[in-house]
């Protein structure tokens, strides 16, 4: 296993929408390494981009966080690591609001609106296409990832005054990878 290090907010790749994936001969170590990466900095999901790498791919796994509701009582974490190439949002359903961080914004967490549901349309490393619904945490996880993928963040849905109070925090990061103080807005 070899980790990779997360390239954090003012790092220009965060910044662009990144490739489609068109060969998928060498994917598969460097998967590998975006899960380990991913649940070495105790993530739940990790887009290409934030490991420097400009390509359409990202992992996921919100395995402990969300327990199955049959499941309920039951100390098995629940683990579904799933890696989406190319992931597109054919549909989306909904609103929920809840608080997010992210690896690449360390010590900020924010309260962001998003779909509640929505389907993805994705490939798998054998270049199968799916079309997949999905709702709760993982559509929480799945469409900060994309907006990774389409060099947006999080904080960017803040209101003006809750951007102002996160700006010189964001400025800290990235100059030096971490904010002096945390914040939840
Ligand atoms: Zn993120």
């Amino acid at each position: 296993m070899s980790l990779l290090s997360v390239v954090k907010y003012g790092n220009p790749i965060l910044r662009i929408k990144v490739d489609e994936v068109t060969d998928f001969s060498n994917l598969e170590s460097f998967i590998e390494d975006m899960f380990d990466t991913m649940y070495h900095e105790k993530g739940i999901g990790l887009a290409a981009n934030q490991v420097g790498v400009k390509l359409a791919i990202l992992v996921f796994d919100i395995g402990g966080y969300e327990l199955d509701e049959d499941e309920e009582g039951d100390d098995e974490p629940y683990s579904d690591p799933i890696v989406f190439i190319n992931p597109l949002i054919i549909e989306s359903k909904g609103e929920c609001s809840m608080e997010e961080g992210c690896l690449s914004v360390p010590e900020i967490r924010a309260e962001i609106i998003r779909a509640e549901t929505i389907t993805l349309r994705y490939q798998d490393i054998e270049q199968n296409t799916y079309s997949e619904t999905f709702s709760g945490l993982s559509a929480r996880v799945l469409l900060h990832e994309i907006d990774h993928l389409n060099g947006k963040f999080f904080t960017d849905y803040l209101s003006p005054s809750k951007r102002m109070l996160i700006q010189k925090r964001l400025k800290e990061i990235a100059l030096t990878g971490t904010p002096s103080t945390g914040i939840i807005l």
